[in-house]
């Protein structure tokens, strides 16, 4: 499904990601953790195709279409889903029309009929009911004035309705209180199947209790120095990350 290969990009002329290599499978979940400013969040910029960063070497696959070609919006119609891709806050706007503006257009790049208002609903009661969402915050104005906590929640939501191939999640355990935690990690845990994909960045280990990943990997000053199963996981739990810099020292 998503293809990595040897990715290198640069923020204002300063080189951050330093040949990443990642291959996600449909059916997979993966998490990629890591001491701050090792380049997590840079990464979900790169393949949300933000324009501060400078791609320099690499090449990023979606199910064989190249992902740098496509703009922003390409690629959320394409079914990669990132939490910040879509806007902040928009006041005036309601969660709900952003969202049904939102799968509109991805049913027409995928050559589905558009849903009658009244199916709309209806999804939009089943989803709601999946993921815990409380109908007051879907009919707020897209994320205004949302908590922390209600902010990722509405993620799990928007996953919900959206429906991407894949989600590339950053630090979606910030911020979290333990309630939180259980209903966005039961959502995702909910929405899981053979067909989609999840990539979750995060600093802690915390959200993986909950939301068991197939592989993690470790990545530090810009590059996956280390990949393995749910074990390297506790193993980072236990030992922190001081290992890395001694380890990997001179590498800078
Ligand atoms: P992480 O998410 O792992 O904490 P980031 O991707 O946020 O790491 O940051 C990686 C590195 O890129 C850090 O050294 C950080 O200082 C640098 N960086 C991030 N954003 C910018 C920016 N806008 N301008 C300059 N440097 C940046
Ligand atoms: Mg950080
Ligand atoms: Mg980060």
């Amino acid at each position: 499904m998503l293809s990595i290969k040897n990715l290198h990009a640069n923020i204002e002329g300063k080189e951050i990601l330093k040949g990443i290599n990642l291959e996600v499978k449909a059916g997979e979940v993966h998490a990629i953790m890591g001491p701050n400013g090792s380049g997590k969040s840079s990464l979900a910029s790169v393949l949300a195709g933000r324009e501060n960063y400078e791609v320099t070497e690499g090449e990023v696959w979606l199910d064989g279409k190249n992902l740098l070609d496509m703009k922003p919006e390409v690629r959320a119609r394409e079914g990669v889903f990132l939490a910040f891709q879509y806007p902040v806050e928009i006041p005036g706007v309601s969660n709900i029309n952003f969202l049904r503006t939102a799968l509109s257009e991805i049913r027409t790049h995928r050559e589905l009929p558009q849903l009658s208002a009244k199916e709309f609903l209806k999804m939009t009661k089943e989803k709601q009911a999946l993921v815990e969402f409380e109908a007051k915050l879907a009919n707020r104005s897209l994320n205004q004035g949302f908590s922390g906590g209600e902010k990722k929640r509405n993620e799990v939501f928007q996953l919900a309705m959206l429906e991407p191939k894949l989600s590339i999640l950053d630090e979606t355990d910030s911020g979290l209180d333990i309630d939180a935690l259980r209903i966005v990690s039961n959502g995702i845990n909910k929405l899981r199947s053979a067909d989609n994909a999840f990539v979750l960045i995060t600093h802690y280990q915390r959200l993986l209790e909950y939301i068991v990943p197939d592989f993690v990997h470790v990545l530090y000053n810009g590059q996956i120095v280390r990949s393995g199963t749910k074990e390297l996981a506790l193993e980072l739990e236990e030992k922190g990350y001081d290992w890395l810099k001694e380890e990997f020292h001179g590498n800078e």
